[in-house]
Formats: structure tokens, C-alpha cells, sequence
């Protein structure tokens, strides 16, 4: 079969490039591994309720923000069902035995934390004006300039704990700056001020969740693909990209079940992923695969979901961000030691019962070393002493949230939950990393990636290359994009709808 565009995995990344091609013409076919597109996006169920992989809750997406723009430009804006978290606090951090709210727009963000730390007015609106800077980079004055973003390479190289040390001397408000760390996977010895800035700052402009589960989304994207005579082939996994002479040719899919050709392939996988794919040529050299090994991925989310007691638990309409030590931080230290220290908890928005939680999710960092025993196994089938790892670390996290939330346990029904290497299995993502290649600010050209690759016709999108998210992985598929139809055109026409 023979495409102008081959996509290789269904992620948000993959699909969006799918998305963008296919309306500007272009004949496209997106290639998934599982039988459930969406990577990250994928909703499943368990005894009737809907259950998500990896998205929460998104931001940039009150009028005028730029995910709302991007999602208006695909045309599926009016589709999604989704809630506008609470204005006054989509955030809650609990943090030193006290409870602070994020509210969302940067003036009543100012407002709110001054009200918490008067002594810090000034630092505090020096912080978030750094915040908004960032954002506005990425916003939609700059695609109608026809750019997709306005650099930011100054804010990818400062590390993301010592701006906020440098702008904010008081230390419990330091800590309540950097209280959603699980959302940049926040590791005082790597992360950038860019990755926090970026994301703190696109929920203050509007965080919302999904109202029956993430995988609309992905849905959604997959429709206009077809509307658009585009093709996305689930249970297909690519395992094999072929090559000649520094062009890709085809790709082979379930171990050379079929074959599909195009003039251009776009791979959504982790770059390792890509390039052990590619067969042996002399463009890839083994340096280049030994380096990319080397460079080291996020930590994982441990995923406990709690199916709760009919109408038991009332419906939070905000997440709740748990630290039980007074240092939001991870460190490098935190591998060899598996305490759970920190947790975010959310519920889920259901259509039929608004009122209440029918499922609340709560997520911990989990470094691969806890599971790594475990690793090649089976998804249902690891055994026993898995199983009672599992259970031994939902038990630990649902008594370290009844401390801050009294009551919550004896509401539970039922528990699920997934490991790094559930995610392995589900998205493929090395060392289930909830976000792919961790970003350096010590060295951030080593661990940033462009979409064009040495092989003139093989581009890359997704979470790995720049920033993850929601936010993130639009932008990087847009850049992607526009390597096939030009920054300034596309950039344009999304920003000037
Ligand atoms: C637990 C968790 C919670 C998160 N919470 C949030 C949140 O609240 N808000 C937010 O904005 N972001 C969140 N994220 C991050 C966000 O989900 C990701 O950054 C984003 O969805 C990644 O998209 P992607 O396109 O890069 O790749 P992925 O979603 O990883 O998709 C890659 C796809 O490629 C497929 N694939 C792999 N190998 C092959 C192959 N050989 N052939 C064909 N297909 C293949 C996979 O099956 C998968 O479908 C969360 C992530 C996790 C893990």
C-alpha cells in the first residue's frame, strides 16, 4: 500500500501530525501498535466506569489560549465534553500542613499567593511575570506572526528550582511554586525553567478535565483523519522502517505481515524506539544508538485508580497535590529509596453521577528500578509477588492520602492500578517514563530533538523531542509539520481562524 504520509504510533503527537496532513491534503495513514489508539490517551474500563491511561487535565484552553486555538483549527473544539476545573483553585497544594490554591489567570494568581505570603508581593509577581513570559512565546500572537514559537532556549538552559530560589527568597513559598512537580516530572538536578514555566503557566490560562475519559480526544482526531481520506490501522505494529540509500522506503508491520510504502514517514516513538527500527545502514552508526541509550528518561507514575462506594465521595472539581516531606523536589537520591512522598490526586469527571467521584486516581512518581525485576513479563500475567508489590504500594498511597483526605478509604469499593510497566506495555515508552527523554537544563541541545532526522524523508514528533503534555506535544507536532508545508503558512492558518 502507498501513502504520501506514513505515521508510525497513535499517541496525541502521532495523531495530530495525521490530523494536520490530511486536512491540507495530503494522503495519510497512521500506524498503530495496539488494538486502542491514543498512546497516553487511551481510556479503558473496569466494572462500568471509565478509567484513564495518562491525561488528567489539560491547559490553554479558556478563549484565547493556545491549545483552544489548535483544537479549533482541527475542528474539534465543539466536540469534546470537557469541564473548566474550579477558577479560584484548579490546583490545591498541600504543603508544610497547609492547604494553598492555584487560581487560574496570572493577576488573581499574584492576588491569591500574596494573600498567603503578604511579606512576598513583590517576588511573587516577578515570578509569574517570568511565567507569562515563556507562555508567550508559544501563544497565539506568535502563529499569526507565523512563527510556532519564539525561541526559549535561555529558558531550557536555567534550571527550573534555581529560578525560583533566585525570584522567591521565602522557602515555604517556594515550595508552593513548585507543588505540581509531578507534572514536569520535577527533579531539582535536571529540570528547566522552561518545562515549569511552560506548564504552570498553560494551566493558569485555563485548566480543564475531560468528561468521560481522554480518549475523545484521540477519537476525535481519528475522525477527522478519515473525513479526510486519511486511514488509522490499529493492531498494526511497525517492526521494521526499511532504507535506501538515506531514504526510508517502507515500513514492514507485524513482523513482515504487510508492508506499506510512502514518500514520508513521521514516527511518534521515543527516538531509541525509531532508530532500532530503522535496519542496519550506514547512516546510523552504533555510536549514535549507544549514545541515545545513554540518555536517561523520566521517572514513571504509579497509577492507583479507587472505584468508590455509589454516591459515597463528592465530586472535587480540582486536583489535590499531597507532599508529605516539606521538599516538593525529587532528587537523585530518591531511586534507592521507595517511600511514597508525594501524590496527585484527581477525580474523575463522569457524565452520569456530576455529583459525585465514581473514580478517583491517584499518581506517585515510581522510578523502573522498583519493577525492573519484573520486566518482560506479561500485562495480567507477572505473578504473585508483583501483585503483592502492587497492592503493598496502593495501600501505602491510599493511607498516605486518608491523612490529608479523612474518610476517603473506607469509601473504596475496588482498586486498580498500573505501574511503568503497564505504561511500557501501553505506550511503549521505555522504563514506562511518563514523559519520555528527561531535558537537561545543564546541557539541553544533548536532550532536545529536532523532527528532521539524518534520513531525508523520515521526520519525528511526540513527547521525547521538546516538551511533554498536552501543550507540548501539539506544539512539537506542529513543528513537525511544518517541515513538510512551511512554518509561516501553517503557523498562519491556525493562528488567524
Ligand atoms: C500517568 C500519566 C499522566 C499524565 N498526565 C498528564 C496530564 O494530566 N496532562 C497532560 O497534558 N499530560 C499528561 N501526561 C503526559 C501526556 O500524556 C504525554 O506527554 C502525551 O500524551 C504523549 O503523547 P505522544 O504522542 O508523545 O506519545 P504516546 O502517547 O506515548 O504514544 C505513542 C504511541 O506509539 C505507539 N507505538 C509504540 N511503538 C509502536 C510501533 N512499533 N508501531 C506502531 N505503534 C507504536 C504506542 O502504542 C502509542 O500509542 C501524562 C502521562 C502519563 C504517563
Amino acid at each position: 500500500m502507498k501513502f504520501d504520509i506514513i505515521v508510525i504510533g497513535s499517541g496525541l503527537g502521532g495523531l495530530e501530525c495525521g490530523a494536520m496532513l490530511s486536512k491540507e491534503g495530503f494522503n495519510v495513514c497512521v500506524l498503530e501498535k495496539h488494538s486502542v489508539i491514543g498512546g497516553c490517551l487511551q481510556s479503558f474500563h473496569r466494572r462500568g466506569q471509565i478509567l484513564d491511561t495518562g491525561i488528567h487535565y489539560v491547559g490553554s484552553l479558556d478563549e484565547g489560549g493556545i491549545l483552544r486555538q489548535y483544537f479549533k483549527y482541527f475542528g474539534i473544539w465543539d466536540k469534546l465534553k470537557m469541564k473548566r476545573l474550579d477558577e479560584n483553585g484548579f490546583d490545591v497544594i498541600y504543603s508544610g500542613g497547609k492547604e494553598y490554591k492555584y487560581p487560574m489567570g496570572y493577576s488573581s494568581f499574584k492576588e491569591q499567593m500574596a494573600e498567603y505570603f503578604p511579606d512576598s508581593k513583590t517576588e511573587i509577581s516577578n515570578y509569574i511575570d517570568k511565567v507569562q513570559e515563556v507562555n508567550r512565546l508559544i501563544g497565539v500572537e506568535q502563529l499569526k506572526m507565523g512563527k510556532i514559537s519564539q525561541g526559549g532556549l535561555d529558558y531550557f538552559s536555567v534550571s527550573a528550582d534555581q529560578t525560583i530560589n533566585s525570584l522567591v527568597s521565602n522557602k515555604e513559598l517556594r515550595n508552593v511554586l513548585a507543588g505540581n512537580i509531578s507534572l514536569f516530572a520535577g527533579d531539582r538536578s535536571v529540570s528547566t525553567f522552561y518545562h515549569h514555566a511552560m506548564i504552570h503557566g498553560s494551566n493558569i490560562e485555563g485548566a480543564y478535565r475531560f468528561i468521560d475519559g481522554s480518549q475523545q480526544l484521540a477519537d476525535a482526531l481519528v475522525d477527522v483523519i478519515r473525513q479526510n481520506g486519511g486511514k488509522v490501522i490499529s493492531s498494526s505494529e511497525v517492526t521494521k522502517i526499511a532504507v535506501d540509500e538515506g531514504r526510508i522506503t517502507h515500513v514492514e508491520v507485524n513482523n513482515g505481515e504487510e508492508e506499506y510504502f510512502a514518500d514520508t514517514f513521521i514516527s511518534n516513538l521515543h527516538p531509541l524506539s525509531t532508530y532500532k527500527l530503522i535496519e542496519k545502514n550506514k547512516l546510523t552508526k552504533k555510536a549514535y544508538i549507544t549514545r541515545l541509550s545513554a540518555l536517561k528518561n523520566s521517572y514513571g507514575l504509579f497509577t492507583a485508580y479507587l472505584l468508590m462506594k455509589p454516591d459515597s465521595f463528592p465530586y472535587f472539581n480540582y486536583n489535590l497535590y499531597l507532599h508529605d516531606i516539606e521538599d516538593a523536589w525529587y532528587t537523585t537520591a530518591y531511586p534507592n529509596d521507595t517511600k511514597v512522598r508525594f501524590i496527585l490526586m484527581s477525580s474523575l469527571a463522569a457524565s452520569r453521577n456530576p455529583k459525585y467521584s465514581d473514580v478517583i486516581t491517584l499518581l506517585s512518581p515510581m522510578y523502573f528500578n522498583e519493577v525492573s525485576q519484573w520486566a518482560g513479563s506479561v500485562c495480567m500475567k507477572r505473578g504473585e509477588e508483583y501483585e503483592l508489590f502492587k497492592a503493598k504500594k496502593v495501600a501505602e498511597m491510599i493511607e498516605m492520602t486518608e491523612r490529608f483526605s479523612p474518610g476517603l478509604s473506607s469509601n473504596i469499593q475496588f482498586t486498580y492500578s498500573a505501574s511503568p510497566l503497564t505504561y511500557l506495555d501501553y505506550t511503549g515508552a521505555p522504563e514506562g517514563s511518563a514523559y519520555g527523554l528527561i531535558k537537561d537544563y545543564k546541557n539541553p541541545l544533548l536532550t532536545l530533538f529536532p523532527p528532521r532526522t539524518k534520513y531525508e524523508n523520515l521526520l519525528l514528533t511526540g513527547q521525547n523531542l521538546n516538551v511533554h503534555g498536552a501543550v507540548g506535544v501539539t506544539l512539537t507536532a506542529t513543528l513537525t509539520c511544518a517541515e513538510i508545508l512551511g512554518e509561516e503558512y501553517l503557523a498562519k492558518k491556525i493562528g488567524n481562524l
